[in-house]
């Protein structure tokens, strides 16, 4: 473990910055219609980073007009797919060549290590854009299999006003999740970040504007979730509200839309992912080493974590061994640092919650395996070490709910049955890996588990040609990523013709 936290490394890194701050509506920064701000805080420092528009009702109303105005104009939503395309790929081009930037900035705000932004966050983000970009102008509607007297398209349309609320996590990626196919599809996007990390969004906002996206197409509007994210799902003018967040929130977001104008509702929702080491697993060291990613990577603030192992009962021992001297090497520390691979927790109040989980763990009897402490507490920050239970049952709390921390219990097994029964016993369906030599075993448990993604000898979420959402209470009504999350952001409209018969 490193305890190199170097503040004046961190205190140049925030100098060299220029945050923006406003929200961004109809194209520019402007201050909350009320005037109030509130501050944004480095989770590896404790200290404020910048002071950010705290928005109200007003402001989401005054986003969501200028949003509807730019709609019903039809300046992006009847350009050319190859117009809105280009202009797409302009800002993927921007954000390349903006990455080392942002990168900073999504590491200085999240508290998460320079080097998964630079390598994934910020690159994922530009090909998200691109992806969708590439993808519009290489979609074609249907003609209905009719008699010559009709003729029948079937077309997709924007659906108008999309609301996003997103969460912190992941905070450029998970935006771009949501406003990739929104955007491209010809839609107008109001969107809400989380408090604790609107700075890259609105910096990506100013790139999109840069890269010539007509104003009023892309409307960012920070400030408290039960304030703007309420009024955005709540508001009669947004067409559809895509989440990504806690299940509690999006139950709240499905109410929200029922007792208005009942939009469109799609819920990317928490998990508490398994991964199932079945008995046939000949390289435990390789398995070890995305045992280890799938639970740490992120801290573990990460919604398809992969925070249950479980293990068949003969291999359980020499796994755990193997999966110790791996995390070992998780090196927590500064965020900026780039050997760091654990940076603090996103706020206080949260570690709070992560360490209580831990407590809540040994009261239940499972054996603290490594970790289990806060550290560098010297530097203001919100860290937390990596940490393994031992001798974990599934029935659990620290098994059962999301801890949304660096936090991984192991629960060992006799059969494969057991596994899957095991596996499947989660209010959660995100995500899932398996872990098996077999092609019989790999298709027929992947099969059987009930989780949106499974992952067959790996940890990965897919890549973006993939569908990434939920079963169970991980969300419904829609996924983000490849060409069915168009789907989401569009109508399906039929155009009936009638013709004279001769
Ligand atoms: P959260 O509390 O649900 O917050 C998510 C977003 O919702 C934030 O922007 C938040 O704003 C806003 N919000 C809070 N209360 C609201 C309300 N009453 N109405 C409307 N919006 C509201 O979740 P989080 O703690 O930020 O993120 C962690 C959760 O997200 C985990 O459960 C995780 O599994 C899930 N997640 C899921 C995915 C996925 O793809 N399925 C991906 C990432 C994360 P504030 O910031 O102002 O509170
Ligand atoms: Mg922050």
């Amino acid at each position: 473990m490193t305890t190199t936290l170097e503040q004046t490394s961190m205190a140049d890194a925030v100098a060299r910055v220029n945050f923006r701050t406003g929200a961004f509506v109809d194209g520019r920064f402007v201050e909350s219609l009320g005037g109030e701000t509130y501050a944004s805080e480095n989770p590896a420092t404790g200290k404020v980073l910048a002071h950010i528009a705290r928005c109200d009702t007003r402001d989401v109303d005054r986003a969501v007009q200028a949003a509807r105005r730019t709609a019903d104009c039809g300046i992006w939503s009847r350009m050319s797919p190859a117009g809105r395309k280009q202009i797409l790929m302009k800002f993927a081009d921007l954000i390349d060549a903006h990455a080392e930037e942002l990168a900073l900035v999504e590491s200085l705000d999240a508290g998460k290590p320079i080097t998964d932004c630079r390598n994934i966050d910020i690159p994922e983000t530009a090909t998200c854009f691109r992806w969708h970009a590439e993808a519009i102008d290489k979609i074609y509607d249907q003609v209905a299999p009719t008699g010559p007297e009709n003729l029948a398209l079937i077309v997709r349309e924007p659906v108008g006003v999309v609301g996003a609320v997103v969460p912190w996590n992941y905070p450029a990626l998970m935006a771009a999740w949501k406003l990739g196919p929104a955007l491209a599809t010809g839609n107008c996007v109001v969107i809400k970040p989380a408090t604790q990390t609107a700075l890259s969004l609105l910096r990506l906002a100013e790139l999109a504007s840069e890269a010539g996206l007509p104003d009023g197409v892309f409307n960012v509007v920070p400030g408290p979730g039960g304030v703007v994210g309420e009024a955005i799902a709540r508001h009669p003018q947004v067409d559809a509200v895509a989440f990504t967040g806690s299940t509690e929130v999006g139950r709240n977001i499905l109410r929200y839309a029922a007792e208005s104008n009942l939009k469109r509702v799609m819920l990317e929702l928490g998990g508490k992912s398994p991964q199932v080491v079945l008995e046939d697993v000949a390289d435990l060291d390789y398995v070890a080493g995305h045992a280890a990613n799938a639970a740490f990577w992120n801290m573990g603030e990460n919604c398809s974590a992969g925070t249950r192992l479980l293990v068949h009962r003969r291999l359980k021992d020499a796994l755990l061994e193997k999966l110790i001297g791996v995390t070992r090497q998780w090196l927590v520390g500064d965020p900026l640092d780039p050997a760091t691979r654990i940076g603090p927790l996103i706020t206080k109040s949260h570690m709070e919650t992560v360490l209580s989980y831990i407590e809540v763990g040994r009261g239940e009897g499972a054996r603290l395996a490594f970790g289990g402490n806060r550290v560098l507490t010297e530097t203001g920050g919100n860290f937390v070490e990596p940490t393994i239970f031992d001798g974990g049952r599934n029935d659990m709390r620290i098994a059962q709910e999301e801890i949304f921390g660096p936090v991984l219990v192991v629960v060992s097994f006799e059969s494969e049955q057991e596994a899957i029964a095991l596996a499947n016993d989660s209010p959660y369906g995100l995500a899932a890996s398996l872990y098996t030599d077999n092609v019989h075993a790999a298709h027929r448990v992947a099969r059987a588990l009930k989780a949106g993604t499974v992952a067959v000898n790996c940890y990965s979420e897919g890549d973006m040609t993939t569908p990434f959402g939920g079963y169970k209470m991980s969300g419904f009504g829609g996924h983000d990523k490849s060409i069915h999350a168009h789907e989401q952001y569009t109508e399906l409209k039929t155009i009936w013709m009638q013709f004279p018969t001769e």
